[in-house]
C-alpha cells in the first residue's frame, strides 16, 4: 500500500480500509484547514490505485468498509470512480459500504444520473464539509461554496439514494457571528435534511491561514462555554423532515452528543444545559485533538 503524506478520514471510518485515489484537496483554500497544505493536489494513477486494492485483498481477510481518500476524492471523473467501485465489488464482496469526501461543487458538477450510477456501483456515503450555514461565514473562511449550493448538493446526494454526512464546525465564526453561525447551521440542517450531521469544534494548527489571525489577535477563539451555548442554539434551530443522526463525538468536541433528530433533540439539549451548569462535564483542553 502506498500512502502519500498525512491521510485523514472521518471518525466513522476509523476501521475502514483507506486508499488514496487523489492526493490532497483540489480546493485547499479554507482558512481554518491545515490538512493538506503540505501537498499539491493530483490524481493518482489508476493502475496504482487498483494495485493497492489487490495488495489489501492479499493482506486483509475481511474488509467491511472502504474509504476513498484524500480531501475531495469525488472530484474524480465518474468513469474512473465507477471502475474503482467495480474493482472493489470484485475483490471485496463482503464490503458493506464505500465512503468518500466530496465538496459541494464536486456533487453539483455530476449529473443526477452519474450520482445514481455511483450509488448502484456501491458508493454508500458522501461526506460533505458545510462548516457553516451562513453565507457571510462561508465567504470569510473561503469555503468556495454558498449556503444555497451546499443545500442543493446535500439534497442532490440524498435524492440519488446516497446518504450524505454533513460536517459543521463550532466556534468557526468567533464571538461576533456566534448567533448567526449557530442559527444558520441549524436552519441549513433543517432545509437540507442530510442522513447524518457531524459537529466538530474549531482547532487551528499552524499551516492554516486562520492560525496567523489568532496569533495576531484578529480572531479570538470561543471559550468552551461559548462553544456549548453555540451548539445549543444550533440544535434549537433544527427542524428536520426525516431522521438525522447527529453526532458531536469527535475528539475536538467539549461535550459528546449522539442522537437521532428529531426524537433525541430534547435529550441532547438537556445534556448541553447540564454542561453549561457544570464545567466538569467539559472535556479537558489537553484531551482535545483533530
Ligand atoms: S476543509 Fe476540506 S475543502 Fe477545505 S481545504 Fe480542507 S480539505 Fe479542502
Amino acid at each position: 500500500m502506498q500512502y502519500i503524506g498525512s491521510v485523514y478520514r472521518p471518525p466513522s471510518e476509523a476501521y475502514s480500509l483507506i486508499v488514496q485515489v487523489t492526493i490532497g484537496c483540489a480546493h485547499n483554500a479554507c482558512t481554518f484547514c491545515s490538512m493538506f497544505k503540505d501537498k499539491s493536489f493530483s490524481l493518482r494513477r489508476e493502475a496504482d490505485i487498483l494495485r493497492d486494492f489487490e495488495e489489501a485483498r492479499r493482506v486483509y481477510r475481511r474488509v467491511e468498509r472502504i474509504f476513498l481518500a484524500d480531501g475531495d476524492a469525488l472530484v474524480l471523473g465518474t468513469d474512473k470512480l465507477l471502475r474503482i467501485l467495480d474493482k472493489i465489488r470484485t475483490l471485496f464482496p463482503e464490503c458493506a459500504r464505500v465512503g468518500i469526501y466530496g465538496s459541494p461543487q464536486d456533487v453539483l458538477r455530476k449529473t443526477q444520473a452519474e450520482l445514481i450510477s455511483l450509488k448502484e456501483a456501491g458508493l454508500g456515503i458522501v461526506y460533505i464539509g458545510a462548516e457553516s450555514g451562513s453565507d457571510r461565514v462561508l465567504a470569510d473562511i473561503k469555503k468556495g461554496a454558498t449556503r444555497a449550493e451546499i443545500i442543493e448538493s446535500v439534497e442532490k446526494t440524498e435524492e440519488a439514494g446516497i446518504p450524505a454526512s454533513v460536517t459543521f464546525i463550532s466556534g468557526l465564526a468567533g464571538r461576533e457571528a456566534l448567533r448567526e453561525h449557530a442559527i444558520e447551521c441549524g436552519t441549513m440542517i433543517s432545509r437540507a435534511s442530510p442522513s447524518y450531521v457531524g459537529l466538530l469544534t474549531l482547532i487551528v494548527e499552524p499551516p492554516a491561514p486562520l492560525y496567523a489571525d489568532i496569533e495576531a489577535g484578529r480572531f479570538v477563539p470561543l471559550t468552551p462555554q461559548e462553544v456549548v451555548a453555540e451548539t445549543r442554539l444550533m440544535l434549537e434551530h433544527t427542524e428536520v423532515k426525516r431522521d438525522c443522526v447527529f453526532r458531536s463525538n469527535h475528539a475536538s468536541n467539549y461535550v459528546s452528543l449522539r442522537g437521532t433528530l428529531p426524537h433525541d433533540k430534547a435529550r441532547m439539549l438537556d445534556r448541553l444545559d447540564a454542561a453549561l451548569r457544570d464545567a466538569d462535564m467539559l472535556k479537558d483542553e489537553r484531551f482535545r485533538m483533530l
